[in-house]
């Protein structure tokens, strides 16, 4: 079985974007109250005693979008100095990080993953819902911060979108040339917008390797990743290419993670909601860390079983009711 220490946690399900693959503009989203909210306090106590007892060392913060959450810099510092955390990463679609990039990287903060769908500021802002302004500049100024301030790796998120954002992919991957940054390709999957996904379809990124390999040639990267991502380089470029393939292969024999929810409840796997676990109840009421650590030990034992089933069911080519936004993606 995979070692699993690696922890998402959603600070917030709420975001100040509305991207049309994952939070439609039209779609009816039920948000958590703020009384449901894990405090900060309270998160960081579950992961000072539970989550680091249980052998948990790597966290990444994500949400909705974590950089709306107040005192976001504060609870990065406050886990950068626990005893033992070993990483800490944040997830944002970069709005907000032309004027925190520094604060966040003061705070410890190491990496970040941006999503940038597009390089056309039309394309982008029909994507993640803008009315009136356009925000692609502010996004792109995000992310030249993130890089100025030295974000190690920075990585640039791209979920492609047929007939949206396809023709983009050898524009995204040709960033990796000259910088160190790391584009990676998320396959769509019919999370958040069901519509779109039926209309649209998705592309393997098989199709996209073949595209890119045909222009410049592709090798394997030396450098391999952790996590989903298959990781791929243009030769002699700086940065590297990765591939989030959940539609087209099967990684849940690599997957290492769980997901805390903003409301504070554990889930084994993304898209399976077998085995969750409602930390926030039971640290509200009293329940002994010692107890919460075992309840999480076997959530974990659990994990191989709930993948499996995932994959051995074929929810793949399903649907799921929950956006990304609201498991914390
Ligand atoms: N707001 C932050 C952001 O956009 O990076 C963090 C949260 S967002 C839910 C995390 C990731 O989920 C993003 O990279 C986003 O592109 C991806 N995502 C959302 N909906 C998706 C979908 N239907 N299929 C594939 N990826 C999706
Ligand atoms: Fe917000 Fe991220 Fe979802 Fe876009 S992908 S709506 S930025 S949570």
């Amino acid at each position: 079985m995979n070692k699993i220490d690696y922890l998402r946690i959603s600070l917030i399900d709420r975001c100040n974007f509305r991207c049309l693959y994952c939070m439609p503009e039209d779609a009816e989203l039920s948000y958590i109250l703020q009384q449901n909210l894990l405090e900060d306090e309270e998160l960081l106590t579950l992961v000072r005693r539970v989550f680091i007892p249980v052998g948990f060392r790597r966290f990444r913060l994500t949400g909705g979008e974590p950089l709306i959450r107040p005192g976001v810099v504060e609870l990065v510092r406050s886990l950068a100095a626990m005893p033992l955390v070993e990483d800490i990463a944040l997830s944002t679609n970069g709005f907000l990080l032309a004027d925190m990039a520094q604060d966040l990287y003061d705070a410890g903060l190491r990496r970040v993953n941006i999503s940038l769908d597009s390089l056309n500021p039309d394309t982008y802002d029909m994507l993640i819902g803008t009315k009136g302004r356009s925000r692609w500049q502010q996004v792109w100024e995000g992310i030249l911060a993130a890089h100025r301030v030295g974000f190690d790796p920075l990585k640039l998120n791209v979920v492609v979108i047929p007939g949206v954002n396809d023709s983009e992919v050898l524009d995204l991957a040709s960033l990796t040339i000259e910088r160190k940054w790391h584009v990676r390709f998320i396959e769509f999957m019919p999370i958040g917008n069901h519509q779109l996904f039926e209309n649209s379809g998705w592309v393997p990124s098989a199709e996209l390797r073949r595209q890119i390999r045909e222009r410049w040639g592709l090798v394997e990267s030396a450098v391999k990743g952790s996590g989903p991502a298959d990781v791929f380089q243009i030769p002699g470029a700086m940065g590297t290419l990765g591939f989030i393939s959940q539609m087209s292969e099967c990684f849940c024999d690599r997957c290492n993670r769980m997901r805390l929810s903003a409301d504070g409840w554990l889930r084994p796997c993304l898209l399976n909601e077998t085995g969750q676990l409602d930390l926030k109840t039971a640290l509200r009421t009293g329940a002994d860390f010692a107890f919460l650590q075992e309840q999480v030990r076997q959530l974990i034992a659990l994990k191989p079983e709930v993948n499996y089933k995932q994959r051995d069911s074929g929810t793949l080519s399903g649907s799921y009711n929950r956006t990304m936004s609201q498991i914390g993606g």
